[in-house]
Protein backbone atom coordinates (compact mmCIF):
# COMPACT_ATOMS: atom_id res chain seq x y z
CA UNK A 1 0.00 0.00 0.00
CA UNK A 2 1.41 3.19 -1.35
CA UNK A 3 0.84 6.66 0.59
CA UNK A 4 2.39 9.57 -0.69
CA UNK A 5 2.52 13.97 -0.61
CA UNK A 6 3.09 16.21 -3.22
CA UNK A 7 4.97 19.25 -3.59
CA UNK A 8 2.05 22.00 -2.90
CA UNK A 9 0.71 24.68 -4.57
CA UNK A 10 0.35 28.42 -4.20
CA UNK A 11 3.38 29.01 -1.89
CA UNK A 12 2.27 26.17 0.40
CA UNK A 13 5.21 26.25 3.08
CA UNK A 14 3.74 23.26 4.53
CA UNK A 15 4.01 19.27 3.57
CA UNK A 16 1.37 16.46 5.03
CA UNK A 17 4.19 13.63 5.15
CA UNK A 18 7.67 14.76 7.60
CA UNK A 19 10.22 12.45 7.81
CA UNK A 20 8.88 11.44 11.09
CA UNK A 21 5.63 10.46 9.97
CA UNK A 22 7.36 8.34 7.17
CA UNK A 23 8.72 6.46 10.10
CA UNK A 24 5.22 5.40 11.55
CA UNK A 25 3.23 4.69 8.08
CA UNK A 26 6.49 2.60 7.43
CA UNK A 27 5.80 0.72 11.11
CA UNK A 28 2.24 0.50 9.92
CA UNK A 29 3.55 -1.23 7.02
CA UNK A 30 2.79 1.46 4.20
CA UNK A 31 5.35 2.62 1.56
CA UNK A 32 5.96 6.07 1.24
CA UNK A 33 6.58 7.96 -2.07
CA UNK A 34 6.97 11.85 -1.81
CA UNK A 35 7.59 13.77 -4.78
CA UNK A 36 10.58 15.80 -5.44
CA UNK A 37 12.01 18.76 -2.71
CA UNK A 38 8.06 17.99 -1.53
CA UNK A 39 9.19 19.11 1.81
CA UNK A 40 11.63 21.71 1.00
CA UNK A 41 9.74 25.06 2.05
CA UNK A 42 9.21 23.66 5.66
CA UNK A 43 12.95 22.55 6.07
CA UNK A 44 12.48 18.78 5.26
CA UNK A 45 15.15 17.89 2.19
CA UNK A 46 14.74 15.14 0.36
CA UNK A 47 17.84 13.41 1.97
CA UNK A 48 16.05 13.40 5.34
CA UNK A 49 13.03 11.47 3.25
CA UNK A 50 14.85 8.97 2.32
CA UNK A 51 16.90 8.20 5.30
CA UNK A 52 13.73 7.94 7.02
CA UNK A 53 13.20 5.07 4.14
CA UNK A 54 10.95 7.26 1.79
CA UNK A 55 11.01 7.00 -2.48
CA UNK A 56 11.13 10.45 -3.84
CA UNK A 57 9.87 10.41 -7.15
CA UNK A 58 10.15 13.39 -9.54
CA UNK A 59 7.29 13.17 -11.79
CA UNK A 60 4.09 13.75 -10.58
CA UNK A 61 2.34 11.51 -12.82
CA UNK A 62 4.12 8.60 -11.65
CA UNK A 63 3.98 9.79 -8.08
CA UNK A 64 -0.11 10.04 -8.32
CA UNK A 65 -0.70 6.79 -10.75
CA UNK A 66 1.52 4.34 -7.69
CA UNK A 67 -0.40 6.25 -4.96
CA UNK A 68 -2.93 4.17 -2.77
CA UNK A 69 -3.53 7.35 -0.82
CA UNK A 70 -2.74 11.11 -1.51
CA UNK A 71 -2.15 13.06 1.26
CA UNK A 72 -2.59 16.74 0.92
CA UNK A 73 -2.58 20.51 3.25
CA UNK A 74 -4.49 22.03 1.52
CA UNK A 75 -7.57 21.25 -1.00
CA UNK A 76 -5.68 20.72 -4.67
CA UNK A 77 -7.11 21.78 -7.75
CA UNK A 78 -8.44 18.49 -9.98
CA UNK A 79 -5.87 19.25 -12.15
CA UNK A 80 -2.80 18.58 -10.35
CA UNK A 81 -4.35 14.96 -9.02
CA UNK A 82 -5.48 14.10 -12.36
CA UNK A 83 -3.12 11.26 -12.82
CA UNK A 84 -4.88 9.71 -9.36
CA UNK A 85 -5.74 6.33 -10.22
CA UNK A 86 -9.64 4.96 -9.22
CA UNK A 87 -10.26 3.70 -6.14
CA UNK A 88 -7.29 5.77 -4.49
CA UNK A 89 -7.42 7.64 -1.49
CA UNK A 90 -7.39 11.87 -0.95
CA UNK A 91 -6.99 12.85 2.57
CA UNK A 92 -6.73 16.78 2.58
CA UNK A 93 -9.02 19.63 4.14
CA UNK A 94 -11.86 20.22 1.99
CA UNK A 95 -16.17 21.77 2.83
CA UNK A 96 -19.00 19.25 1.77
CA UNK A 97 -20.72 22.91 1.22
CA UNK A 98 -20.92 24.17 -1.69
CA UNK A 99 -19.51 20.95 -3.45
CA UNK A 100 -15.96 22.13 -4.96
CA UNK A 101 -15.01 21.23 -7.78
CA UNK A 102 -12.30 18.59 -6.82
CA UNK A 103 -15.00 16.83 -4.85
CA UNK A 104 -17.46 16.63 -7.76
CA UNK A 105 -14.33 15.12 -9.74
CA UNK A 106 -13.50 12.57 -7.33
CA UNK A 107 -16.94 11.75 -7.76
CA UNK A 108 -16.94 11.31 -11.24
CA UNK A 109 -13.40 9.32 -10.77
CA UNK A 110 -14.20 7.01 -8.24
CA UNK A 111 -11.33 8.86 -6.08
CA UNK A 112 -12.39 8.49 -2.28
CA UNK A 113 -12.12 11.84 -0.23
CA UNK A 114 -11.85 12.03 3.30
CA UNK A 115 -11.62 15.45 4.90
CA UNK A 116 -9.47 16.91 7.56
CA UNK A 117 -11.93 19.81 7.93
CA UNK A 118 -15.06 17.36 8.99
CA UNK A 119 -13.20 15.64 11.74
CA UNK A 120 -15.65 15.43 14.96
CA UNK A 121 -14.73 17.76 18.05
CA UNK A 122 -15.03 14.85 20.52
CA UNK A 123 -12.10 13.58 22.59
CA UNK A 124 -11.10 10.52 20.43
CA UNK A 125 -10.89 12.83 17.58
CA UNK A 126 -7.90 15.05 19.09
CA UNK A 127 -4.98 13.47 17.75
CA UNK A 128 -6.60 13.45 14.61
CA UNK A 129 -7.98 17.25 15.02
CA UNK A 130 -5.39 18.95 12.35
CA UNK A 131 -8.09 22.38 12.86
CA UNK A 132 -6.67 22.52 16.39
CA UNK A 133 -3.44 21.86 15.97
CA UNK A 134 -3.06 24.23 12.75
CA UNK A 135 -5.02 27.04 14.55
CA UNK A 136 -3.15 26.73 17.65
CA UNK A 137 0.04 27.39 16.01
CA UNK A 138 -1.67 30.51 14.13
CA UNK A 139 -2.65 31.49 17.70
CA UNK A 140 0.86 31.30 18.87
CA UNK A 141 2.31 33.07 15.12
CA UNK A 142 -0.11 35.74 15.39
CA UNK A 143 1.17 37.21 18.43
CA UNK A 144 4.81 36.84 17.18
CA UNK A 145 3.71 38.51 14.16
CA UNK A 146 1.89 41.07 15.92
CA UNK A 147 4.94 42.23 18.33
CA UNK A 148 6.96 42.85 15.16
CA UNK A 149 5.02 44.83 13.90
CA UNK A 150 4.47 46.74 17.30
CA UNK A 151 7.39 48.96 17.74
CA UNK A 152 7.20 49.06 21.89
CA UNK A 153 8.31 46.64 24.03
CA UNK A 154 5.78 43.97 25.66
CA UNK A 155 5.99 43.53 29.24
CA UNK A 156 6.32 46.04 31.77
CA UNK A 157 10.03 46.90 32.96
CA UNK A 158 11.44 49.15 35.58
CA UNK A 159 14.21 50.98 34.19
CA UNK A 160 16.69 53.36 35.09
CA UNK A 161 15.70 55.60 32.28
CA UNK A 162 11.87 55.14 33.18
CA UNK A 163 8.96 52.46 33.24
CA UNK A 164 7.86 50.98 30.36
CA UNK A 165 4.05 49.60 30.85
CA UNK A 166 2.83 46.76 29.67
CA UNK A 167 1.08 46.21 26.16
CA UNK A 168 -2.32 45.84 26.28
CA UNK A 169 -3.46 42.58 24.28
CA UNK A 170 -6.79 42.36 22.83
CA UNK A 171 -8.20 38.85 21.82
CA UNK A 172 -11.80 38.12 20.25
CA UNK A 173 -12.79 34.79 19.75
CA UNK A 174 -11.03 32.60 22.53
CA UNK A 175 -11.52 28.90 21.27
CA UNK A 176 -8.30 27.05 19.76
CA UNK A 177 -6.27 29.95 17.98
CA UNK A 178 -7.16 32.76 20.85
CA UNK A 179 -6.62 30.82 23.98
CA UNK A 180 -2.72 29.93 22.55
CA UNK A 181 -2.91 33.94 21.52
CA UNK A 182 -3.89 34.51 24.99
CA UNK A 183 -1.10 32.43 26.67
CA UNK A 184 1.72 33.65 24.22
CA UNK A 185 0.79 37.29 24.90
CA UNK A 186 0.68 36.60 28.69
CA UNK A 187 3.85 34.77 28.47
CA UNK A 188 5.88 38.01 26.75
CA UNK A 189 4.18 39.75 29.63
CA UNK A 190 1.22 41.46 27.92
CA UNK A 191 -2.20 42.36 30.00
CA UNK A 192 -4.74 40.65 27.65
CA UNK A 193 -8.48 41.08 27.60
CA UNK A 194 -10.91 38.42 25.78
CA UNK A 195 -14.47 37.83 24.33
CA UNK A 196 -16.12 35.16 23.16
CA UNK A 197 -19.85 34.61 22.57
CA UNK A 198 -19.35 31.08 24.45
CA UNK A 199 -19.63 31.44 28.23
CA UNK A 200 -17.80 28.42 28.84
CA UNK A 201 -14.78 30.45 27.31
CA UNK A 202 -15.24 33.09 30.60
CA UNK A 203 -13.07 30.34 32.70
CA UNK A 204 -10.76 29.05 29.88
CA UNK A 205 -9.62 32.65 29.52
CA UNK A 206 -9.56 33.53 32.98
CA UNK A 207 -7.38 29.90 33.82
CA UNK A 208 -5.06 31.62 31.64
CA UNK A 209 -4.78 34.64 33.58
CA UNK A 210 -6.31 37.06 31.52
CA UNK A 211 -9.88 39.16 31.54
CA UNK A 212 -12.56 37.98 30.13
CA UNK A 213 -15.32 40.42 28.67
CA UNK A 214 -18.74 39.26 29.22
CA UNK A 215 -21.24 41.43 27.21
CA UNK A 216 -24.53 39.59 28.30
CA UNK A 217 -24.95 37.14 31.40
CA UNK A 218 -28.23 35.99 29.85
CA UNK A 219 -27.19 34.87 26.76
CA UNK A 220 -24.74 31.89 25.58
CA UNK A 221 -23.69 31.02 22.35
CA UNK A 222 -22.97 27.98 22.16
CA UNK A 223 -24.35 25.06 20.21
CA UNK A 224 -23.79 21.29 21.80
CA UNK A 225 -21.11 20.49 19.84
CA UNK A 226 -18.91 23.63 21.40
CA UNK A 227 -18.91 25.44 18.19
CA UNK A 228 -20.39 29.49 18.50
CA UNK A 229 -23.66 30.31 16.79
CA UNK A 230 -24.95 33.48 16.21
CA UNK A 231 -26.03 36.24 18.46
CA UNK A 232 -29.11 38.20 18.73
CA UNK A 233 -28.90 41.80 17.14
CA UNK A 234 -29.26 42.72 21.38
CA UNK A 235 -26.00 41.36 22.02
CA UNK A 236 -24.31 42.35 19.10
CA UNK A 237 -25.28 45.92 19.52
CA UNK A 238 -23.85 45.48 23.33
CA UNK A 239 -20.72 43.94 21.80
CA UNK A 240 -20.30 46.10 19.49
CA UNK A 241 -20.01 49.10 21.91
CA UNK A 242 -17.23 47.20 24.50
CA UNK A 243 -15.38 46.21 21.34
CA UNK A 244 -14.91 50.17 20.61
CA UNK A 245 -14.33 51.09 24.26
CA UNK A 246 -11.86 48.19 24.46
CA UNK A 247 -10.31 48.67 21.37
CA UNK A 248 -9.79 52.14 21.63
CA UNK A 249 -7.11 51.08 24.79
CA UNK A 250 -5.51 47.92 23.24
CA UNK A 251 -2.11 48.15 21.36
CA UNK A 252 -2.29 44.84 19.40
CA UNK A 253 -5.48 42.88 18.57
CA UNK A 254 -5.69 39.41 17.75
CA UNK A 255 -9.29 38.77 15.87
CA UNK A 256 -9.79 34.49 15.33
CA UNK A 257 -13.97 34.75 15.57
CA UNK A 258 -15.68 32.79 13.31
CA UNK A 259 -18.70 30.14 13.27
CA UNK A 260 -19.36 27.30 11.14
CA UNK A 261 -20.58 27.36 8.17
CA UNK A 262 -20.88 31.36 8.03
CA UNK A 263 -18.76 33.91 6.75
CA UNK A 264 -16.49 35.96 9.59
CA UNK A 265 -18.91 38.23 12.04
CA UNK A 266 -17.57 41.91 11.23
CA UNK A 267 -16.61 42.78 14.71
CA UNK A 268 -14.06 45.35 14.22
CA UNK A 269 -15.52 48.28 11.94
CA UNK A 270 -13.57 51.03 10.31
CA UNK A 271 -14.78 53.85 12.72
CA UNK A 272 -13.24 51.64 15.18
CA UNK A 273 -9.93 51.13 13.85
CA UNK A 274 -9.75 54.65 13.94
CA UNK A 275 -10.38 54.88 17.28
CA UNK A 276 -6.89 53.11 18.36
CA UNK A 277 -3.82 54.24 19.34
CA UNK A 278 -1.35 55.03 16.86
CA UNK A 279 0.87 52.54 16.31
CA UNK A 280 -1.34 49.89 16.90
CA UNK A 281 -1.59 45.92 15.16
CA UNK A 282 -4.69 44.10 14.20
CA UNK A 283 -3.88 40.40 13.24
CA UNK A 284 -7.06 39.20 12.17
CA UNK A 285 -6.71 35.55 11.70
CA UNK A 286 -10.14 35.37 10.44
CA UNK A 287 -9.68 36.56 6.56
CA UNK A 288 -10.22 33.33 4.54
CA UNK A 289 -13.82 33.39 5.53
CA UNK A 290 -14.02 36.87 4.85
CA UNK A 291 -12.57 38.41 8.33
CA UNK A 292 -13.48 40.54 11.55
CA UNK A 293 -11.93 43.45 10.31
CA UNK A 294 -13.99 45.64 7.83
CA UNK A 295 -10.50 46.90 6.67
CA UNK A 296 -8.45 43.63 6.47
CA UNK A 297 -7.25 42.38 3.09
CA UNK A 298 -6.29 38.52 3.01
CA UNK A 299 -2.66 37.61 3.07
CA UNK A 300 -1.56 41.03 2.70
CA UNK A 301 -0.43 43.66 5.35
CA UNK A 302 -1.85 47.12 5.09
CA UNK A 303 -2.26 50.23 7.33
CA UNK A 304 -4.68 52.36 7.82
CA UNK A 305 -3.60 55.52 8.74
CA UNK A 306 -0.98 54.01 11.71
CA UNK A 307 -2.59 50.99 12.50
CA UNK A 308 -1.15 47.85 11.03
CA UNK A 309 -3.59 45.44 9.47
CA UNK A 310 -2.23 41.61 8.91
CA UNK A 311 -4.07 39.57 7.51
CA UNK A 312 -2.39 36.57 6.28
CA UNK A 313 -4.44 33.82 6.22
CA UNK A 314 -2.18 30.81 6.62
CA UNK A 315 -0.73 31.74 9.38
CA UNK A 316 0.29 28.59 10.34
CA UNK A 317 2.27 28.10 7.31
CA UNK A 318 4.30 30.68 8.76
CA UNK A 319 6.17 27.96 11.27
CA UNK A 320 5.79 25.39 8.58
CA UNK A 321 8.09 22.69 10.25
CA UNK A 322 5.93 22.54 13.47
CA UNK A 323 2.49 22.78 11.44
CA UNK A 324 3.97 20.62 9.52
CA UNK A 325 5.10 17.95 12.35
CA UNK A 326 1.57 18.41 13.34
CA UNK A 327 -0.62 17.73 10.44
CA UNK A 328 1.54 14.94 9.21
CA UNK A 329 0.91 12.95 12.90
CA UNK A 330 -2.68 13.80 12.73
CA UNK A 331 -3.19 12.02 9.31
CA UNK A 332 -0.72 8.99 10.85
CA UNK A 333 -3.18 8.48 13.40
CA UNK A 334 -6.27 8.85 10.93
CA UNK A 335 -4.56 6.26 9.33
CA UNK A 336 -4.06 3.89 12.20
CA UNK A 337 -7.70 4.15 12.35
CA UNK A 338 -8.44 3.37 8.21
CA UNK A 339 -5.84 0.85 8.06
CA UNK A 340 -6.70 -2.52 9.26
CA UNK A 341 -4.55 -5.34 10.40
CA UNK A 342 -3.91 -6.68 7.27
CA UNK A 343 -2.66 -3.37 5.67
CA UNK A 344 -6.34 -2.81 3.50
CA UNK A 345 -8.35 0.42 4.01
CA UNK A 346 -11.30 -0.13 5.82
CA UNK A 347 -14.29 2.49 5.92
CA UNK A 348 -16.29 1.15 9.18
CA UNK A 349 -19.10 3.70 8.64
CA UNK A 350 -20.04 2.85 12.00
CA UNK A 351 -17.14 4.68 13.26
CA UNK A 352 -18.52 8.51 13.94
CA UNK A 353 -14.65 9.85 12.93
CA UNK A 354 -15.25 8.13 9.76
CA UNK A 355 -18.82 9.13 9.20
CA UNK A 356 -18.20 12.25 9.10
CA UNK A 357 -15.01 12.69 7.72
CA UNK A 358 -15.82 10.46 4.36
CA UNK A 359 -17.16 12.91 1.92
CA UNK A 360 -17.00 10.57 -1.17
CA UNK A 361 -16.54 6.65 -1.44
CA UNK A 362 -17.24 4.51 -4.60
CA UNK A 363 -17.87 7.20 -6.80
CA UNK A 364 -20.72 8.73 -4.49
CA UNK A 365 -20.83 12.12 -2.70
CA UNK A 366 -21.79 10.75 1.17
CA UNK A 367 -24.21 13.07 3.30
CA UNK A 368 -22.83 14.72 5.56
CA UNK A 369 -24.26 14.73 9.44
CA UNK A 370 -22.37 16.91 12.13
CA UNK A 371 -21.64 14.59 14.90
CA UNK A 372 -21.51 16.06 18.56
CA UNK A 373 -20.31 15.55 21.72
CA UNK A 374 -22.49 16.84 24.70
CA UNK A 375 -19.82 16.75 26.67
CA UNK A 376 -16.68 18.05 24.66
CA UNK A 377 -13.79 19.32 26.40
P1 LIG B 1 -13.75 28.51 15.74
O1 LIG B 1 -12.45 28.60 15.01
O2 LIG B 1 -14.95 28.01 15.03
O3 LIG B 1 -14.10 29.99 16.30
C1 LIG B 1 -13.17 30.70 17.08
C2 LIG B 1 -13.84 31.31 18.28
O4 LIG B 1 -14.62 32.44 17.88
C3 LIG B 1 -14.80 30.39 19.03
O5 LIG B 1 -14.38 30.29 20.38
C4 LIG B 1 -16.15 31.09 18.92
O6 LIG B 1 -16.97 30.91 20.06
C5 LIG B 1 -15.71 32.54 18.78
N1 LIG B 1 -16.71 33.46 18.21
C6 LIG B 1 -17.61 33.29 17.22
N2 LIG B 1 -18.34 34.39 17.02
C7 LIG B 1 -17.89 35.33 17.91
C8 LIG B 1 -18.24 36.67 18.18
N3 LIG B 1 -19.22 37.30 17.54
N4 LIG B 1 -17.56 37.31 19.16
C9 LIG B 1 -16.58 36.71 19.86
N5 LIG B 1 -16.20 35.42 19.62
C10 LIG B 1 -16.85 34.74 18.68
O7 LIG B 1 -13.58 27.71 17.09
P2 LIG B 1 -12.52 26.57 17.46
O8 LIG B 1 -11.27 27.20 17.88
O9 LIG B 1 -12.49 25.61 16.34
O10 LIG B 1 -13.21 25.94 18.74
C11 LIG B 1 -14.63 25.77 18.82
C12 LIG B 1 -14.95 24.97 20.05
O11 LIG B 1 -14.58 23.62 19.91
C13 LIG B 1 -14.31 25.43 21.33
O12 LIG B 1 -15.27 25.25 22.37
C14 LIG B 1 -13.19 24.47 21.55
O13 LIG B 1 -12.80 24.37 22.89
C15 LIG B 1 -13.86 23.22 21.06
N6 LIG B 1 -12.91 22.18 20.65
C16 LIG B 1 -13.10 20.91 21.15
C17 LIG B 1 -12.24 19.91 20.76
C18 LIG B 1 -12.42 18.51 21.27
O14 LIG B 1 -13.12 18.31 22.23
N7 LIG B 1 -11.84 17.55 20.62
C19 LIG B 1 -11.21 20.17 19.87
C20 LIG B 1 -11.06 21.48 19.38
C21 LIG B 1 -11.93 22.48 19.78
Amino acid sequence: MIIAAMHEANNETRVAITPAAVKNYIKLGYTVNCEHNAGELAGFNDAAYEQAGATIISNRQSLLNHANILVCVNEPAPSAVIDLSPQALLVCPIDHEPPSDLLNWCCLHQISVFSMNHIPRISRAQNIDSLSSQANIAGYRAVIEAITHFNRAIPMMMTAAGMIHPAKVLVIGAGVAGLQAIATAKRLGAVVYAFDVRAAAKEQVESLGAEFIEVSQNEDSETAGGYAKEVSDRYKRRQEELIDDYAGHADIIISTALIPGKNAPILLTKKTVEKMKPGAVIVDLATARGGNCELSVRDKIIHHGQITLIGYSNMAGLIPATASDLYANNVVNLMHLLTSSSLKLTFNREDDIIRQGMLCHDGQCLPFQRIEEQQHD
